[in-house]
């Protein structure tokens, strides 16, 4: 897909928990991408300016209108711009980019997406996307976050995993107790680590302790895919 470069006006600033906020933003409806991919934000802050990558969060098929979720840092140069963008703003933005997309063709039939904090945005737009076109193929989506108030599109993969039998949603807290799983999104990798695809989608030690973590359990590199995000 040819990288295009475009304004994004916004629509729409919410906050998903008090430290993510979902933007939705206005762009050109000939802008097209594939589930998984990112886009670059030049963000201006002081006089300075950097391009930020953002995974893109809502499907393909909803054209004129972007959503990203993004994770507030403290002092971060583009989360500071963040605070305080309000309806109306605009922001310059090219992509698509990224080969972190869902591979229709792989040979196995069970696929394992795994995601602390915002690393869950690519998984949302995949599974928007191919829950639909995949019938025949087992999706399972690993969600890590911190308590049950980082939790974030909890409805919505419950209510995805309502509507297609063929998804399982498992959100797992690291620190707060609750009725369903606890600990690290590691500690819930499948017993039988054989024939299945496993997307990873987080920071950078989430990452590398997954793929470290599947390898070592025989997993072949070849069947662990990644996106990290620092
Ligand atoms: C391909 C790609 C896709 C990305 N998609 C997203 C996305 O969809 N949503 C999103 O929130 N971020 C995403 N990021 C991270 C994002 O680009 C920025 O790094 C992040 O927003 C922090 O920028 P900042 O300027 O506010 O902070 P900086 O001033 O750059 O501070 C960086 C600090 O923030 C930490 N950090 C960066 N990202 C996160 C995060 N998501 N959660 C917790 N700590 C973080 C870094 O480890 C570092 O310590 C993505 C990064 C890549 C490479």
């Amino acid at each position: 897909m040819a990288i295009q470069t475009f304004t994004g006006t916004v629509l729409r600033k919410k906050h998903l928990t008090e430290d993510v906020i979902l933007l939705s933003l206005g762009i050109p409806s000939d802008f097209s991408f594939q589930a998984g991919q990112f886009v670059n934000m030049r963000i201006e802050n002081n006089g300075v300016v950097k391009y930020k990558p953002y995974s893109i969060l809502s499907s393909p098929s909803q054209q004129g209108q972007l959503d990203l979720c993004i994770k507030m840092i403290e002092s971060g140069f583009a989360s500071e711009v963040f605070e305080q963008t309000k309806e109306g703003d605009t922001f310059e933005i090219k992509g698509p980019f990224g080969h972190f997309v869902f591979d229709a063709n792989s040979p196995h039939n069970e696929h394992w997406f795994i995601a602390a904090g915002t690393g869950v945005a690519p998984f949302y737009s995949m599974l928007q996307e191919h829950l639909s076109q995949s019938r025949t193929k087992k999706f399972t989506l690993l969600f890590g976050v911190r308590s049950r108030e980082n939790l974030f599109l909890h409805e919505e993969f419950l209510s995805l995993q309502k509507k297609y039998p063929h998804f399982t949603y498992i959100p797992t807290l690291s620190r707060d107790k609750w009725e369903g799983k606890q600990g690290r999104v590691q500690n819930h990798l499948p017993a039988d680590l054989q024939n299945k695809t496993f997307y990873i989608c987080g920071l950078k030690e989430l990452v590398l302790e997954t793929k470290e973590l599947l390898l070592r359990k025989g997993v072949t590199s070849a069947d662990i895919k990644f996106e990290r995000y620092s």
